[in-house]
């Protein structure tokens, strides 16, 4: 296979990785990254403080063989952990065999990662380098130094665009012909609060799950870190009745979480200050295509499908890119056209399943999380799965410990929708969940649909 003079735009999480993966095939890659080296000055990363990673994320770590130190900052999350109005607590395993997904630094995640990458000596990173300019016939890009002001050319054989959710290099795409767009503000945006460590450095909450208070239209979660503290993220409808908008003091913010989350507020000792001075982001669903130009430009990561956060697999999703654009660059050898052809007609339809999917989650963990026949409905999956093995993967299992395709994993939770909507309409189903009938019903169920 041919050396290419590779550029990316943008080292974050996903452009770190994707230059590991292409200095592996031999390629010259040049990284151009807005912001300064986050590993030298300390800087806002602008959201979630840390993410869940899990299978995908992880099967795409280990192509590049850094999944075993990455592992070494990772937090295992075996469950969730509902929290009621009242304080009581609800656990619900994620996996049907003590499966876990884990909570990283996002920081501590991208650093690793570009230090892998410079690892290479076929790569380098320049930090300050805004691209502000794409020529989508040559891969040649332009990149703006905010110090200096200066703008460098960059020429190349091919330009990936891994700039994230609002990136130059998509922009450029935009005004093609026939290249499709869309973003979406959801109603809701997020603050990050926290709740520190205990003295000994320990966790004040059971260190090894997610916690949520699932609250109807709201709902709070938090992450575990490895200082013992918990980041913890408001989900809140930016406007309306209840919402950022009308709980806008910290008088209204403290008496708020003194009703809806009385045992989360009285772990978070820096309350005040973070409500006071942590800001109301955003969240946007991003829909694209096609994702490349002339065999010679392409896009990966959130800069093609960003989504909304309550899947957990903004990341992960990113991070299969990387894998599946190996696969098909493992069979093409040189035809860049077949390449990026085939990579956006693969992953289209599994981004936007996972787009769809994300949303529907954000129903789930705000909502159902803590309704009585959506914990059963739970129950009653993973028994029949336990029993049945290669019958029934739960849809959860199938995103998240798995890597069948998201479009699959989308439709085959909608025929387990249907199923379940008749076996939770069985007469009595809270009292006869155990008894055979039901597991009867579902075999007959699976026939059906
Ligand atoms: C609140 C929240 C929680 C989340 N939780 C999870 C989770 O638990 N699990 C999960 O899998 N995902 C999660 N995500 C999604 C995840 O953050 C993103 O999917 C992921 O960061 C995408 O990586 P990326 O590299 O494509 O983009 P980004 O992380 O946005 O990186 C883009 C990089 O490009 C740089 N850049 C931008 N513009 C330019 C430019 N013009 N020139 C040069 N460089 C540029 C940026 O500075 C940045 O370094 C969450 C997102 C949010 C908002």
């Amino acid at each position: 296979m041919e050396n290419k003079k590779v550029t990316i735009a943008g080292a974050g999480l996903v452009g770190s990785l994707l230059a590991c993966y292409m200095a592996k095939k031999g390629h010259d890659v040049k990284v151009y990254e807005r912001r300064p080296d986050m590993r030298k000055t300390t800087i806002d990363g602008g959201r979630s403080i840390n993410l869940a990673l899990s299978n995908r994320g992880w099967k795409a770590l280990e192509g590049v063989g850094v999944a075993d130190e990455v592992r070494k900052m990772a937090i295992p999350m075996y469950g969730r952990v509902m929290h009621s109005r009242e304080g009581e607590l609800t656990n619900q395993p994620y996996g049907l065999n003590g499966e876990a997904i884990y909570s990283v630094s996002r920081g501590g995640l991208n650093a690793l990662l570009m230090d892998e990458a410079e690892k290479h000596s076929n790569v380098s990173i320049d930090f300050d380098q805004q691209c502000t300019r794409v020529n989508l016939e040559t891969a040649e890009a332009s990149f703006k130094s905010y110090s200096t002001k200066e703008i460098t050319k960059v020429e190349g054989d091919l330009l990936f665009g891994t700039d994230g959710a609002f990136s130059a290099v998509r922009s450029s795409m935009v005004k093609t012909d026939r290249f499709n767009y869309s973003q979406q503000y959801i109603e809701h945006g997020y603050k990050e609060l926290s709740i520190p460590a205990n003295a000994d450095g320990t966790h004040k909450m059971e260190k090894e799950a997610l916690h949520i208070w699932p609250r109807g239209s709201y709902m709070l979660i938090a992450l575990p870190n490895p200082d013992g503290s918990f980041t913890c993220t408001l989900f809140f409808a930016n406007e309306g009745e209840t919402s950022f908008e009308t709980v806008n003091t910290l008088e209204k913010a403290r008496a708020f979480f003194k009703e809806h989350f009385a045992d989360a507020l009285e772990l978070m000792t820096n309350f005040d200050e973070e409500w006071e001075n942590n800001p109301v982001s955003s969240l946007v669903i991003i829909r694209c295509f096609p994702w490349s130009k002339n065999g010679k430009v392409a896009l990966l990561g959130d800069a093609s499908h960003a989504i909304v956060p309550f899947y957990g697999q903004g990341m992960n999703s990113g991070f299969e890119d990387c894998t599946v654009l190996e696969e098909i660059m493992s069979q093409h050898g040189d035809d860049w056209n077949t390449i990026l052809k085939e990579f956006e007609t693969q992953r289209k339809p599994d981004a936007d399943a996972i787009a769809d999917l994300a949303m529907r989650n954000f129903v789930e963990m705000r909502d159902l999380t803590g309704n009585a026949d959506f914990l059963l409905r739970k129950k009653i999956e993973a028994k029949f799965s336990r029993n049945n093995p290669g019958k029934w993967i739960p849809l959860y299992s199938m995103v998240t410990f798995s890597d069948i395709r998201y479009s699959d994993a989308l439709k085959e939770g909608q025929r387990q929708d249907r199923i379940m909507e008749e076996v939770m309409a069985m007469p009595d189903i809270h009292q006869n969940w155990e008894d055979p009938k039901v597991e009867t019903k579902i075999l007959e169920l699976l026939g059906k649909y």
